[in-house]
């Protein structure tokens, strides 16, 4: 993982209003300040509901802050009657640097499927914004011992008709669903098993340039007293955060986890 900077993505999901956005971005933007945070050694990102995006690119563009943001969804249209929905253009506007698509409450409580998930990302690519494809199995799949060829069909669907270089330049996030906002987070030999996985399929697929360069984030439960271990794996380059991401010292302590 040595070659690849390491990346944070803390998602908020459907939490904190445009002001609490602010609030939770300047105080995590001191403490990493405070705690020496070198943002070119582990990128840091913030994954906020669509109404707090232009309220933290406002914060993060006039305080030239060098935490990123992201998006947690984008429409798989460009524009047009598709109420509701939000463009990967409206998304760039915004200088979201990252979008995640594919996230499993996507995925299961809105029926995403990969094919949705590819033309997401290609929307994403397209307006040059980084996808953070998320895959990971249910516990079913996992107790049936067929959670690595799961997420291979996840990853070979949602990056389908991808160039090598688009590959490189990607985030792929394994988050086993049974280990998301549970407590119970996968062990770090669960994380690499899956995560080298992945980058084995990707090399077959893409290429070693893609495969090599790719990062691979594990997400699921992840807090400051759990993130060394799973960082200290060679596939691992990074972590996907849910509910840790809203806490400044455990966020601020998983991007200082090094
Ligand atoms: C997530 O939502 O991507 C996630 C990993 O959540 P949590 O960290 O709360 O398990």
């Amino acid at each position: 993982a040595a070659a690849r900077v390491p990346i944070m993505a803390g998602n908020w999901k459907m939490n904190l209003n445009h002001q609490e956005a602010v609030v939770l971005v300047q105080k995590l933007a001191w403490t990493l300040s405070d705690k020496r945070h070198d943002h070119a050694k582990v990128e840091v990102v913030v994954v906020p509901p669509f109404t707090d995006l232009r309220s933290v690119q406002t914060l993060v563009d006039g305080d030239r802050l060098a935490v990123k943001y992201a998006a947690q969804d984008v429409s798989v249209h460009d524009s047009g009657a598709y109420t509701g929905e939000i463009s990967a253009g409206m998304l760039a506007k915004l200088g979201c640097s990252y979008v995640v698509v594919g996230h499993s409450e996507r995925r299961e409580y809105h029926g995403e499927t990969d094919e949705v998930v590819n033309a997401k990302a290609r929307k994403a690519l397209d307006a040059g914004i980084t996808p953070i494809v998320c895959v990971g199995e249910g516990l079913e799949v996992r107790q049936a011992g067929e959670h690595v060829a799961h997420c291979l069909t996840q990853v070979t669907g949602s990056l389908a008709g991808f160039t090598a270089e688009e590959v490189a330049g990607l985030v792929v996030a394994y988050e086993p669903v049974w280990a998301i906002g549970t407590g119970e987070v996968a062990t770090p030999e669960d994380a690499q098993e899956v995560c080298a996985a992945i980058r084995v399929g990707i090399r077959e697929q893409h290429g070693d340039a893609a495969a090599d360069a790719v990062r691979i984030q594990y997400g699921g439960s992840v807090k400051a007293g759990n993130v060394a271990g799973i960082m200290a794996k060679d596939d691992v380059d990074g972590c996907l955060v849910g509910g840790a991401s809203l806490q400044v010292d455990e966020f601020s302590g998983i991007c200082r986890f090094y």
